[in-house]
């Protein structure tokens, strides 16, 4: 417990990235292995796209550490937060603390972002990519980026977490979210096994099928349970033949495929959920 606290509270910027990018790597390359889906589009390119959101995120991440850095330190002096509160023994404090930081700093913002109009918006640009895999996992609109930083502020906030919890958080929220993007083939037995407890590839899939009403379920990040206890959980018998990535709205390549539409996203025009059934997914 010692070296996990230690390792986290001074774990240096270098160790974040090799996480990040190994987690890239070792998701590119198991889906070069055993993919689900055949690529059928140019996968540099389209990963071209998704780095350059997953960049802006960690500079908007970067941006705003010190200030979360600064609230931390005024907790930590004034007691203030759930793990302040209660007198937690270390290892059940560890698990609180990251329950906590999934619920209201992930699985809220996301609910949110699928609730409020604004919000969805910035979101859409995540949803929009026609061919998930380990590389969509950070596509955020810089807008989204900053909507998920004020979450994990009020995560912190209410939850009292020292900022070594924060870090181990979000290194397990790095990994596990690009587990759950990625495109490889595993035994469906395991994915059933391991949904119980965390967000299964299979699972999170159907949070991206192009139209609703999946597209309003599983928002889980770490934990799969917030989405069973909150009735919002779904799945589909086979993910591979009953999804279809994208957004009905933006179904065309030059707008899905475009870093510089995909910028200007959120501030065109809305374009209401369609209802007919003859959209085609341009890849
Ligand atoms: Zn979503």
């Amino acid at each position: 417990m010692e070296e996990i606290i230690h390792y986290f509270s001074t774990i240096p910027s270098s160790h974040r990235t090799i996480i990040l990018l190994g987690g890239l790597t070792l998701g590119f390359s198991l889906e070069s292995i055993i993919p689900m889906l055949r690529f059928r589009f140019n996968r540099w390119k389209h990963a071209g796209i998704n780095l350059f959101f997953t960049f802006t995120t960690v500079i908007i991440n970067f941006l705003f550490a010190s200030l979360i850095i600064m609230m931390s330190d005024w907790q930590k002096e004034n007691e203030f937060g759930v793990l302040y509160w209660i007198n937690f023994s270390p290892w059940a404090a560890m698990i609180i603390g990251i329950l906590g930081l999934d619920l209201i700093g992930a699985w809220m913002a996301h609910f949110a972002e699928h609730k409020i109009p604004v919000f969805w918006r910035f979101h859409m640009v995540h949803h929009t990519d026609p061919g998930v895999d380990a590389t969509t996992a950070n596509r955020h609109h810089p807008g989204e980026s900053i909507i998920r930083v004020a979450f994990t502020m009020f995560g912190v906030f209410v939850m009292g977490a020292p900022m070594w919890l924060l870090m181990l958080y979000q290194s397990l929220s790095v990994v596990l979210s690009q587990f759950n993007h990625m495109n490889i083939k595993i035994p469906k037995w395991f994915d059933t096994a391991v949904s119980y407890v965390i967000v299964s590839p299979d699972m999170h899939k159907v949070h991206h099928h192009y139209k609703l009403p999946y597209t309003n379920t599983n928002y889980g990040n770490i934990f799969s349970f917030w989405d069973r206890i909150f009735g919002c959980f779904a799945k589909v018998k086979d993910p591979r033949k009953d999804l279809v990535y994208g957004l009905d709205t933006f179904p065309k390549k030059k707008e899905h495929s475009n870093i510089g539409f995909l910028l200007g996203m959120p501030f065109k025009p809305y374009r209401p959920p369609r209802t007919d059934d003859h959209i085609e997914i341009e890849q």
